[in-house]
């Protein structure tokens, strides 16, 4: 049995990490500060009920709280060291997923994405290493790279245009220090655009496709910012949840990996597939185009299979159709309405 921490694990893809490491038998702590992750994410990868899991982190601060008998969570943040210390304590592998994610948010606020994927990136790296941890895998964003070329590959010179890419650019070199200077292996995954049940539709930050299936789910209109061509790499997250595994037990080191599908789609051709899966057409209302975005991601996963053995398996129609039938229940919506 491997014990294992997943930074962010309350997050959307933490817990689908935690979901997959606790399926295997790994025994598993979540760090987490709760600010874009939930109680009810840790219920649906534990198969808990969500009020227990609510009340049992109500009532910690600090200090580990077991969930299951094979998963522990600690209630804190990444920048603080001793929460960091806690959670690292006996730990063979980090899984590091918590950040700020979204492009947008860090339009607004710099500094704190800095703090958080930066700064924090290199206290995860520093605790992990205090604490004997044999390898880190961070995860990283397709974001880097900017406005390169098609399709984006390891080779490229990124070019941030965010500030959150620059905090991912960041992390990534921190974590190719920690490999080569302070000899502990890690792993950058470079995610490109992971969607799936369980991510957070409505916030003010939230993704393109839980956004869109929750408006098409109640008849709303569907806001695209610019032309709709702006063309996207969309990873289903169960692929980049075998990418984390994969990386774990495989011998690459102070190395940034593309973790995406290997296609894109247009948010035009995104609408598309959603209006056959749902069977009705979907009312678009355009919007100015959003400063910091990139026009087109695609990933060359070449390096990845090379490296980490990583095959995408499910395919972006597979995914999408899945996260509606998840959607659909969690607003309660039949399935024969469709
Ligand atoms: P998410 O917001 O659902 O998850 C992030 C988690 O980190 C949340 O549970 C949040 O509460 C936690 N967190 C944030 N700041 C923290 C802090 N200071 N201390 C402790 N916990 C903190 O986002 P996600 O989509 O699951 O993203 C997970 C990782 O993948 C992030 O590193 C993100 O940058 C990266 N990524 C995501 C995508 C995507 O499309 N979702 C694409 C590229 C990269």
């Amino acid at each position: 049995m491997r014990r294992v921490l997943v930074t962010g694990g309350a997050g959307f893809i933490g817990a689908h990490l935690v979901r997959a490491l606790a399926a295997r038998g790994d025994a598993t702590r979540v760090l987490d500060n709760f600010i874009t992750g939930t109680p009810a994410n840790l219920a649906l990868a534990l198969g808990l009920d969500h009020a227990a899991v609510e009340r049992a982190l109500a009532q910690r601060d600090g200090g580990v709280l077991r969930l299951t008998d094979r998963c522990e969570a600690v209630v804190g943040d990444i920048r603080d060291a001793a929460a960091l210390a806690a959670a690292c304590a006996g730990v063979e592998v980090v899984f590091h997923q918590a950040a700020l994610r979204s492009v947008p948010r860090s339009m607004a606020h710099p500094l704190e994405t800095n703090e958080v994927n930066a700064t924090g990136t290199l206290q995860v790296l520093q605790q992990a290493r205090a604490a004997g941890v044999r390898r880190v895998v961070s995860a990283s964003s397709s974001a880097v790279y900017g406005d390169t070329e098609l399709p984006k590959h390891e080779g490229q010179v990124p070019q941030p245009k965010s500030p959150y890419a620059a905090s991912k650019l960041a992390g990534e070199a921190y974590c190719a220090v920690y490999s080569r200077g302070f000899d502990l292996p890690t792993v950058a995954l470079r995610y490109f655009n992971v969607f799936g049940p369980w991510q957070d539709p409505a916030s003010e930050y939230a993704a393109v496709i839980p956004k869109f299936i929750l408006l098409a789910l109640r008849g709303e209109p569907l806001p695209v910012h610019g032309d709709g061509m702006q063309s996207r790499d969309f990873t289903y997250v169960d692929n980049v949840v075998e990418a984390n595994l994969l990386a774990a037990e495989s011998e690459a080191a102070g190395v940034a990996l593309n973790v995406g599908a290997g296609a894109r789609y247009t948010l035009l051709d995104l609408i598309d597939h959603l209006q056959r899966i749902l069977g009705r057409r979907l009312e678009i209302v355009y919007k100015p185009p959003r400063p910091g975005d990139v026009r087109h991601t695609q990933a060359d996963i070449t390096l990845a299979q090379r490296l980490i053995g990583y095959t995408p398996r499910v395919d972006f129609a597979t995914g999408l159709r899945r996260m509606v039938e998840s959607m659909r229940e969690m607003e309660g919506v039949s399935v024969r309405d469709v």
